[in-house]
C-alpha cells in the first residue's frame, strides 16, 4: 500500500520503518525536519520501568503548593485554565489507586519491549550506538524520603520491574558525582537511554528515505473520506496526495486529524523544558531521576541534559524559559561543581491524554486510518513498539501486546 505517515517524530519515524519492513511504500508528511518537535529535546530515557501514570493517588494534595512556586514542577497559565479544566477533571479521575494499577499494567506492556522493538530498526540504520543499556538510578536525599514513592515503586515491582535498593556507599561508588547529596536510590538495571534523541529519530527516518520513502514538507489540513475510506490528503500548499492508508502520528497536534477519522480525544499538551549543559564536567554514566526535584538528568552526546517540569499553557503560548532556568538552578544545587558556562534552553510539547496512555489503533470510523499519538512523558520509550504494533494492525496480524487499553474510542 501507499501509506502516508503524518509526523516525523519518533512515533512517525518508527511506524514508517516498521511498515516498510512489510513492503509498504511510505510518504512522510511534515513541514518540519524529522525529530525537531517534541522528539528533539526530551530527556532520552528509555525506561521500561516508567509505567506509572503522571496522575498518582493523593497527588492533588501537593498541587496547590506546586502552583504557588514559580519554579515548581507544575504551572498552569491562567489564560489556559478554562480550556484545560475538563481535561484536569478527567486526569484526577484517572489517579485513583484502581485506575493507576490498571494503567500501569497496560503501560508496562507497551514499554517492556522497548529494546527489542528498536533493535531491528537500529541495526538496519547502523545506529545501535545511539541506544545505551546502562540502567537508571532513581535517587533520594534519604531512605525516609523515598517512602513517599513506595506505593508506586511496589506497583512497578509487582509488574516485573527490577528495582534494587542502593545505599549511600554503593550510590557514591556507582556515580561519584552523586556523593553527599543523595543517600538512597533504586537502581533499574533494565532501563537505558538515547545518547541523542533527535539523532535517533533522524537515523531511523534517514534509513526510511534510503529504503524509498519520500517526505513532503507540508502540513496536512484535511482528508477526503468516502465510504469510510481515506482517499486523499489535502496539504497546506493546496496540493492533494492520493493514499491507500494513513497513519496519524502528529504528536500534540493530532486531535483535529483524529477527529476527522472519528476519534474524539481529549489531547492536551504538557509542555516540558530542558537545559543542556554543553561543557559538562560531570562523569555520570547513566540516567538519574532526581525524584524529589522532579528532574531527569541524562549524560548525552552533546552534554548533560536536565529535563522536566509540566506547564499547561496550550500549543500556541510562547515558551517561558524561566522554567528551564529553574532546572539549571536545581542542577547547580545538586552538582555544585557543574560547569554551566555553555548552556542551551528548550521547550517541547508532550502529547498527553488524561489517563497518561497513548492512543494506538485503527480509527473508529475509517478503515484505512491508524492512530499513534499521545505518548506523554514516554514517547521515546514507547515509539518503536507503537510503530511495530501499527504495522501489525495494517497487516492484519495479531498485536504482540494488549492494545485494548489504548483504544482510540475509549473517551467517547
Ligand atoms: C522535557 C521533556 C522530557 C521528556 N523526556 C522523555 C524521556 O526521557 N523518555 C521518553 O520516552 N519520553 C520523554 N518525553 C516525551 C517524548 O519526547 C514525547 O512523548 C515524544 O517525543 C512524542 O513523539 P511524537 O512522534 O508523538 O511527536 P513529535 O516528536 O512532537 O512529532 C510530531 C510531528 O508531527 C508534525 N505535525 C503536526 N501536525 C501536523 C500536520 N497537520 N501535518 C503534518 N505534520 C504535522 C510536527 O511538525 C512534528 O514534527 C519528554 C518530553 C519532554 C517535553
Amino acid at each position: 500500500m501507499h501509506i502516508a505517515v503524518i509526523g516525523t517524530g519518533i512515533v512517525g519515524a518508527c511506524s514508517a520503518a516498521w511498515l516498510q519492513r512489510d513492503g509498504h511504500q511510505v510518504t512522510f508528511i511534515d513541514p518540519r525536519e524529522a525529530g525537531e518537535a517534541c522528539s528533539f529535546g526530551n530527556a532520552g530515557s528509555l525506561s521500561p520501568s516508567a509505567c506509572l501514570p503522571v496522575g498518582m493517588p493523593g497527588m492533588w494534595k501537593r498541587v496547590p503548593k506546586w502552583l504557588l512556586d514559580p519554579e515548581g514542577p507544575l504551572t498552569i497559565r491562567p489564560a489556559h485554565l478554562p480550556a484545560v479544566l475538563p481535561w484536569l477533571i478527567r486526569f484526577l479521575r484517572a489517579s485513583s489507586r484502581e485506575e493507576v494499577a490498571r494503567i500501569a499494567a497496560a503501560m508496562r506492556g507497551l514499554l517492556k519491549p522497548v529494546f527489542e522493538a528498536y533493535e531491528p530498526l537500529l541495526q538496519r540504520a547502523g545506529a545501535t550506538s545511539l541506544v545505551r543499556h546502562t540502567g537508571c538510578l532513581y535517587v533520594y536525599s534519604s531512605r525516609g524520603a523515598a517512602n513517599q514513592w513506595k506505593w508506586g515503586m511496589d506497583l512497578r515491582r509487582s509488574l516485573g520491574v527490577e528495582l534494587r535498593d542502593i545505599d549511600s556507599d554503593e550510590l557514591a561508588e556507582m556515580e561519584p558525582d552523586l556523593k553527599g547529596r543523595f543517600r538512597f536510590g533504586h537502581y533499574a538495571p533494565d532501563n537505558g537511554s538515547a545518547a541523542d534523541p533527535s539523532a535517533l529519530v533522524k537515523a531511523i527516518y534517514g534509513q526510511s528515505l534510503r529504503d524509498g520513502a519520500t517526505h513532503l514538507k507540508q502540513a496536512v489540513t484535511d482528508m477526503d473520506i468516502a465510504g469510510g475510506v481515506v482517499k486523499a490528503l489535502r496539504l497546506d500548499d493546496g496540493s492533494i496526495l492520493d493514499v491507500d492508508g494513513v497513519v496519524i502520528a502528529a504528536g500534540a497536534w493530532s486531535a483535529g486529524l483524529a477527529h476527522r477519522v472519528g476519534a474524539r480525544v481529549p489531547l492536551e499538551t504538557q509542555r516540558g523544558y530542558h537545559v543542556t549543559v554543553a561543557s559538562s564536567n560531570l562523569q555520570l554514566s547513566r540516567t538519574v531521576m532526581a525524584t524529589e526535584y522532579n528532574m531527569m538528568v541524562n549524560p548525552m552526546a552533546m552534554g548533560l541534559r536536565l529535563a522536566g517540569t509540566v506547564e499547561l499553557a496550550g500549543l500556541k503560548a510562547p515558551p517561558r524559559y524561566a522554567r528551564a532556568e529553574a532546572l539549571l538552578k536545581k542542577g547547580k544545587e545538586l552538582f555544585p561543581h557543574l560547569d554551566t558556562s555553555k548552556t542551551s534552553l528548550w521547550m517541547g510539547h508532550r502529547p498527553c491524554l488524561p489517563d497518561s496512555m497513548p492512543v494506538i489503533g485503527r480509527a473508529p470510523r475509517v478503515e484505512n486510518a491508524w492512530l499513534g499519538f499521545g505518548h506523554g512523558h514516554v514517547g521515546m520509550c514507547g515509539g518503536a513498539t507503537t510503530g511495530r504494533e501499527i504495522a501489525n494492525l495494517v497487516a492484519g496480524r495479531a498485536p504482540e501486546i494488549d492494545l485494548s487499553p489504548f483504544r482510540p474510542d475509549r473517551f467517547s
